[in-house]
């Protein structure tokens, strides 16, 4: 075997990919380098922060690093936040203090800043709270003058430069995309991330403006995550998951806008319907908060880690944990082995609660091979699943009902096999010089079994079970067989001797 053709990344026992957000950090070559070592499998680029040019530099040093590696480029989106203050100093207000705030930008005190943003004064009515920094402040509006609003703080907190500010009942929506995201877009198109997070999305129509964007950008084949962090959102979901090609459960600003009591349940339900759609879904924010200043995570952290996959997420996300925090590494071992023991703790999926509404052909094969699998776990055959796959369908079409043996997705796109880091349990692997189009049926299985067993993944002692299309009749037709290695090992050493 030529070994230059063949391509895969680290090979994991983990079924659950983690992202980990870079910043400072962990953004030097040896950081990326050890990160990957422990499990990262997508790499986040926040673009809330830093310049185009560090951006394109990073992109550069990740490809240097790992060429297989996913790239996630997050876009800020509409994020409203306070102006500066004297100084630049931090203030703090304390619970039962009055502040002014302004529309027009002024340099905030102890006893004023300002929300510069237009139609702020208009969106907020007698009565209305609003939060600021990650929701820990809360200032309920007392008043309304002309030009700003005298508002009382109900829970009290640092204030400084630039912090967030949620307006959970406020209808002032800035577009999504905003004037920033659309430059950050042509440097996305130019970079060519595997994913675009969209932050803020409310609608389908705002996930379908931004691929027009990338389009007219030239880049039609960046895959679009909706990030929902809105109440809106949450009313709009079923619109958005279907353009969508994945979704992220982005609970840091969703928990300021709506109760955090209600985070877990929109957790669930999100995690359930992107299941059922074989659409990629990652939880993210806090997971491990405490590891920005600690090498061990609280206790509370990892029941979170671990019911975020027992609930069926895909990704699991580090961010302040790996951006800026002190222990990056263990962040990322934590998070994996959490990960590694909830797996192996997973309730048996009933996949009949999987099936999508969508007459989808390849996802009766996807249901087939759960229960084909499940059948071999029972009788103790030993054994993988193989998909041959141009796209990443088919093995999203399996990896959806979570079957109980691991999946190896052989593509020959090297694209492809970068966008699957994402997806659950599958292990992608690029090889460039299998012809899917022109061999035929059997042709393409030797070839993929051979380079399968020669990179390690399988062995000659197992079972595969494998999905491939037809070679003729592409749209709706697949093929699913079951075979022993040893067996087309042999075939194949007797056809060549
Ligand atoms: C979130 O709010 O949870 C999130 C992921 O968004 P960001 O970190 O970009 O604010």
């Amino acid at each position: 075997m030529e070994e230059k053709r063949v391509f895969s990344r680290l090979i994991r026992e983990n079924t659950v990919k983690i992202v980990a957000t870079l910043g400072p950090a962990s953004d030097s070559k040896k950081m990326l380098k050890e990160l990957l070592s422990v499990g990262v499998d997508v790499f986040r680029l926040n673009f809330s922060h830093g310049t185009h040019d560090e951006k394109r530099a990073l992109v550069e040093r990740i490809r240097e690093v790992d060429e297989y590696v996913g790239i996630l480029a997050d876009i800020q989106g509409p994020k409203i936040r306070v102006g500066n203050f004297k100084d630049d100093k931090a203030y703090n207000l304390n619970v039962g203090q009055e502040v002014k705030v302004y529309e027009k930008d002024i340099i905030g005190d102890q006893d004023q800043f300002s929300i510069p943003l237009v139609g702020f004064l208009n969106t907020v009515s007698r009565g209305d709270a609003f939060f600021v920094n990650d929701g820990i402040i809360k200032i309920q509006v007392k008043k309304k003058e002309r030009d700003h609003i005298i508002g009382e703080v109900m829970a009290g907190g640092i204030i400084s430069n630039r912090k967030g500010v949620n307006i959970p009942k406020g209808t002032l929506s800035q577009r999504v995309p905003t004037e920033k995201d659309i430059k950050d877009l042509e440097l996305i198109a130019e970079l060519n991330p595997e994913y675009v997070a969209i932050s803020f999305v409310s609608s389908g129509a705002d996930v379908l403006h931004v691929k027009r964007i990338l389009e007219n950008y030239g880049n039609s084949d960046i895959k679009l995550i909706s990030k929902i962090e809105r109440p809106i959102a949450l009313d709009n979901f079923d619109d958005i998951l279907e353009v969508s090609d994945g979704i992220m459960v982005a609970r840091g600003d969703l928990g300021v806008e709506i109760s955090p009591d209600q985070v877990p349940v929109h957790q669930k339900e999100m995690i359930k319907k992107c299941n059922r759609e074989g659409k990629p879904v990652i939880v993210a924010t806090q997971m491990l908060e405490s590891m920005i200043n600690a090498p061990i995570p609280t206790r509370a952290e990892a029941n979170d880690v671990f019911n975020a996959v027992i609930d069926g997420t895909d990704a699991i996300m580090l961010s302040a944990e790996t951006a800026v925090g002190n222990y990056p590494i263990n962040a990322v071992q934590y998070m994996n082995k959490i990960a590694y023991t909830a797996t192996q703790n997973m309730p048996k999926r009933k996949p009949d609660e999987y099936d999508s509404d969508r007459l989808i052909h390849t996802q009766v094969l996807g249901h087939a091979i759960h229960s084909l699998t499940t059948e071999m776990e029972d009788l103790n055959f030993r054994g993988k699943i193989l998909v041959l796959t141009r796209g990443g369908f088919g093995a999203r079409m399996i990896a959806k009902y979570r079957p109980p043996l691991p999946i190896i997705a052989i593509t020959p796109h090297k694209r492809t096999s970068r966008e699957m880091n994402l997806l659950w349990a599958v292990q992608p692997i690029h090889i460039e010089d299998i012809d899917f189009f022109h061999l035929d049926a059997e042709a393409i299985i030797e070839q993929s079994v051979k380079y399968a067993v020669d990179l390690g993944v399988i062995d000659e002692n197992e079972h595969v079970v494998i999905l491939l299309v037809s070679r003729k009749w592409k749209k709706r037709g697949n093929l699913v067989g079951f075979y022993y290695v040893g067996e087309i090992l042999k075939s194949d050493a007797e056809e060549t001797s």
